[in-house]
């Protein structure tokens, strides 16, 4: 790891910048699109009922005293990205999926070469 903090704080910046132009490429290419979200509290927030839960990073499990929910942390932090997510691409009134494109199945090289023989 880098022991200069501002050169990893930039690092990690550009690699979240170039997961999201990615993401963002791969969901247009399939007629779709991107919604971004703000993360802070997402792994706090109970995804069953909304609850605060405060955790220390160390602690793995999501578990809701006031739901009994039980989950893995980040599965109960991607719940919450997820309906922040459609709740903003809602509020926007635009559908995550402009156009379903079909996208040409890969085709493994040697089953490629093996057709050009026909
Ligand atoms: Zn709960």
């Amino acid at each position: 790891m880098v022991k200069n903090h501002n050169l990893t704080s930039a690092i990690m910046d550009a690699t979240w910048g170039q997961l999201r132009r990615m993401t963002a490429y791969k969901a247009e290419r399939r007629g779709g699109r991107v919604v971004l979200v703000e993360p802070r509290g997402t792994s706090q927030k109970c995804s069953g009922c909304g609850t605060a839960v405060p955790k220390g990073l160390d602690e793995r499990t999501h578990w809701c005293l006031n739901c009994g929910l039980a989950l893995d942390r980040d599965v109960n932090a991607a719940r919450n990205i997820s309906a922040t997510g459609l709740g903003q691409a809602r509020a926007e009134g635009q559908p995550l999926l402009v156009q379903r494109r079909r996208i040409s199945k890969f085709v493994p090289v040697k089953q490629a070469n093996a057709f050009r023989h026909w």
